[in-house]
């Protein structure tokens, strides 16, 4: 059965201010790590490239 959704939530880390936002993707839709995404950052108050940040990568002390 092919009824299941699998939502995958997915890190990116602004390249401008490091301001780290989740956001939800449908498996499958992978790309490749490190891949740069332009996202709207609330901080910035602009478009900026986002990094992704690969799952499973540690947060402990990762980015200071
Ligand atoms: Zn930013």
């Amino acid at each position: 059965m092919k009824g299941k959704r699998n939502i995958e939530e997915t890190e990116l880390r602004c390249m401008e201010c490091n301001n780290k936002q989740k956001i939800q993707r449908w498996q499958g839709y992978k790309k490749k790590e490190g891949h740069i995404k332009h996202l709207y950052c609330f901080k910035c108050k602009d478009t900026t490239a986002h990094e992704e940040i690969k799952e499973g990568f540690s947060s402990m002390g990762a980015w200071g």
